[in-house]
């Protein structure tokens, strides 16, 4: 039987205003990044574009804000953009990535349509300062925590290749496993030239090294996503990616970058022997 690929896509919602210093972000405003950067779109725009993904094969939509984390307006918008959505798409397991965030808040997404939420720890607690000054590692994590406890699904990850060791490596996964996530998206860093880290360390087979831990360390019935970088780091090799233990990818655009045509990504699907999956229920 052929392996399911569980498929998610992402809308930025609101682009490229944070304040933050996170030296792998084009959203930040300190690098000036050549980047689309707007307020809040319209509810009606973000509904239409769910409802693309979903006829694209999407099972996971995930409404995405710049900012360090959800403030009284964000939370209240992203409230209704969920309501609005589950009105009119059905069967679309709802995703909000939108910084750190309090137990209070986050149950009020949940009474509002969110299954999931996405909060990345990005990279070890030791080599955190070194990509970001503003806001500190442990508060990331505690969102994470405070996920769990409103009840809401878990998906953490990271973004790898930003300069980090061996070591980082380790910690950022062993960090990751402890939180127990339904889902786990793997980044890999995508230069920028406006950005402050230069260089990407990580090559395909690091990467699959890396894939093959966390599947171990994660269990087999976790989703296990390869996102931002995929292109870049698995572009004509994704095969290798899927048998390595990845069973979720991003279709469509990433938050800043352009991704390959959804077309095109179920094509390579079938070409390689791995199938669609039509419900998170597998
Ligand atoms: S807090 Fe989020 S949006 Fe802001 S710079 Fe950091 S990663 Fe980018």
């Amino acid at each position: 039987m052929k392996k399911e690929i569980f498929l998610c896509a992402i809308n930025n919602i609101l682009s490229g205003t944070c304040k933050e210093d996170c030296k792998f972000c084009t959203q930040s405003v300190r690098y000036h990044a050549d980047i689309e950067r707007y307020n809040y779109k319209s509810i009606e725009t973000i509904v239409t574009e769910a409802k693309k993904a979903k006829s694209h094969g999407a099972l996971g939509y995930c409404l995405v804000t710049a900012g360090k984390g959800l403030t009284d307006k964000s939370v209240d918008f992203v409230a209704r953009a969920s309501r609005a959505i589950k009105k009119e798409v059905d069967n679309l397991n709802l995703i909000a990535c939108n910084g750190t965030a309090t137990i209070e808040q986050l149950k009020f997404l949940k009474e509002h349509g969110i299954d999931s939420y996405n909060h990345n720890l990005e990279t070890s607690k030791a080599y955190y300062e070194t990509i970001c000054t503003t806001h500190s590692w442990d508060e990331r994590y505690q969102t994470c925590l405070n996920v769990k406890t409103a009840g809401l699904q878990l998906c953490s990850g990271g973004i790898w290749g930003m300069g980090e060791s061996d070591e980082d490596r380790e910690s950022l996964l062993d960090s990751i496993v402890s939180l127990q996530p339904e889902s786990t998206p793997l980044n890999f860093y995508i230069t920028n030239p406006a950005l402050p880290i230069k260089e990407r360390n990580i090559t395909k087979d690091e990467a699959l090294i890396l894939i093959k831990k966390a599947r171990n360390l994660l269990g087999e019935d976790r989703l296990l996503m390869v996102a931002g970088g995929r292109e870049q780091i698995f572009g004509g090799y994704e095969k290798e990616m899927f048998d390595a233990g990845v069973n979720s990818i991003v279709i469509g655009d990433y938050l800043t970058t352009a991704g390959d045509n959804p077309l095109k990504d179920r094509t390579m699907l079938d070409e390689i022997g791995y199938k669609v999956a039509t419900s998170c229920n597998g």
